[in-house]
């Protein structure tokens, strides 16, 4: 993770009476070693949530990505954050993220931030259509050249 995106994700950390936030993640292929999540998108006006649910705008994914696709980074995935200390990938956010991935042709790197300090409150999974994911730390999460092509675990 670049420090751009470790600042983005933990300046939202959710407090008691909001609304969960999120936005999408974008890797940089290019350079030595493995990919890094370089970008780390803003939660935006036109997506929906609530206290414990998070719909995030269609539109404004498609626009993210055509914007940073143009500038050679790859669409992996998503954030957003829970109400809880350490993140649990809820049933709402599985079929989230599998309509996500389908709606998008991608398996996605889900990242969820919850309100305990890194490295521990926050966490990731790489969804798959048939699978139950299993909690990674960010930094070990899989990044692949394409979404599609997510290592299994
Ligand atoms: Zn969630």
């Amino acid at each position: 993770m670049s420090p751009e995106v470790v600042r983005v994700l933990t300046g939202h950390r959710q407090g008691p009476l909001d609304s969960e936030c999120g936005g999408q993640l974008f890797a940089d292929p290019r350079g030595t070693g493995a990919p890094v999540l370089a970008v780390a998108t803003l939660p935006h006006p036109r997506d929906r949530a609530g206290h414990t649910w998070l719909e995030l705008d269609p539109m404004r994914c498609e626009t993210e990505a055509a914007h940073w696709q143009s500038r050679g980074l790859l669409r992996v995935g998503v954030w957003h954050t829970h109400a809880e200390a350490y993140p649990k990938l809820s049933n709402q956010d599985l079929r989230s993220f599998r309509a996500y991935s389908r709606a998008n042709q991608f398996f996605p790197v889900a990242v969820i931030v919850g309100q305990a300090a890194a490295p521990d409150g926050v966490r990731a999974w790489s969804i798959r259509e048939h699978e139950s994911p299993q909690a990674q730390s960010p930094d070990s999460c899989p990044v692949g050249s394409s979404g599609s092509n997510l290592p299994l675990d």
